[in-house]
């Protein structure tokens, strides 16, 4: 498999800029989000207080951050992270359509984890997942729910349908999904995940919503932004920021944060910022590791 020296998942500015600075530094860079950017990017009204660029609506800045990047000739490889685990000399990051390697990562994910399902965090791993495709083996011949925040994860109660017995979406937006006629479609609020002993460990038995009980063996939430904690394992955080030092270092090795995601105050040019001295910082390690 390909390996990339930096991968860089989130495409606000925090992102972009370490994409951009990373790329001049001429690395193998890897730019996983949205083809679209950021929202807070582009649906932001008039920003005020962006260096250069006074009065500008958040489309033109867009605009002006796509442009940098063609300039460059960077891509955006529009995928969504579900996971990322350290290997040791590289760390494997496991998303919605497949997996990539890379010998350092830079998390910018920004900010907007929404608060856990009561039961989410204890049942994780025990029938609660936020992957379809990671986990779409222990989903066999069981019924699994999937809670999905936005349209793409349509496609995963969709892939889910193909192994599991039967397969409920919630659909957690206005718009109407289209889903294989296979997945039943359900318009409840979700409240509580519940679990059972089974085998002498608990395991999730059922979703709760505000109008009734649903038995189910796993169920999937497909939010928009995954907690950086549930992202990457054994990462340090700092009440809800990852903890970072000035050069935007985590405790991880060769995993640097950046953005909103690394604390306040939230702004694009902090944003950045950061994003700038994580790419060099990720440079610097690079260049450690061919020291040794
Ligand atoms: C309406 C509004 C107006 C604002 N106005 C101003 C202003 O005037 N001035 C100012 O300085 N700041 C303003 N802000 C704050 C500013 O938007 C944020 O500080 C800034 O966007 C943070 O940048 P970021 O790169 O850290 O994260 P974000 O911009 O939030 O970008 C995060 C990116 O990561 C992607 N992502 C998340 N999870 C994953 C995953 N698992 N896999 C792949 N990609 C993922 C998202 O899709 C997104 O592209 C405003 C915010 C809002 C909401």
């Amino acid at each position: 498999m390909e390996r990339y020296d930096i991968a860089i998942i989130g495409t606000g500015p925090a992102g972009l800029s370490a994409a951009v600075t990373a790329t001049v530094r001429n690395k193998k860079v890897l730019l996983l989000g949205n083809k679209n950017l950021s929202d807070k990017v582009g649906k932001a009204h008039d920003i005020q207080n962006y260096l250069g660029l006074p009065d500008v609506s958040g489309e033109n800045l867009a605009k002006a951050f796509q442009s940098h990047l063609d300039n460059l000739g960077i891509q955006i490889t529009q995928d969504k992270v579900n996971a990322i685990y350290p290997m040791g000399e590289y760390y494997s990051i496991q998303s919605a359509s497949g997996s990539y390697e890379s010998k350092t990562v830079i998390l910018a994910t920004g900010v907007n984890f929404g608060r856990p399902l009561p039961g989410e965090e204890e049942l994780l791993g025990k029938g609660v997942s936020y992957c379809a495709t990671c986990d779409a083996f222990a989903v066999r011949g069981r019924k699994a729910i999937v809670i999905g925040y936005d349209k793409e994860a349509e496609a995963e109660a969709d892939f889910l349908s193909q192994m599991a017995q039967s397969v409920t979406y919630i659909p957690m937006y206005k718009e109407e999904p289209s889903v294989s006629e296979k997945v039943i479609v359900l318009r409840e609020i979700p409240v509580e995940i519940l679990g059972a002993e089974m085998d002498g460990m608990t395991m999730v038995s059922a979703l709760k919503t505000r109008t009734a009980e649903h038995q189910a063996d796993m169920v999937f939430i497909l939010r928009d932004t995954i907690s950086p904690t549930h992202l990457i394992p054994g990462l340090q955080m700092d009440g809800n920021h990852v903890a970072v030092n000035l050069q935007m270092e985590t405790n991880l090795p060769g995993c640097f944060a950046c953005g909103d995601l690394a604390g306040k105050p939230y702004q694009y040019i902090k944003s950045a910022g950061q994003g700038n001295v994580a790419a060099l910082a990720a440079v610097g390690y690079l260049s450690s590791l061919k020291e040794k």
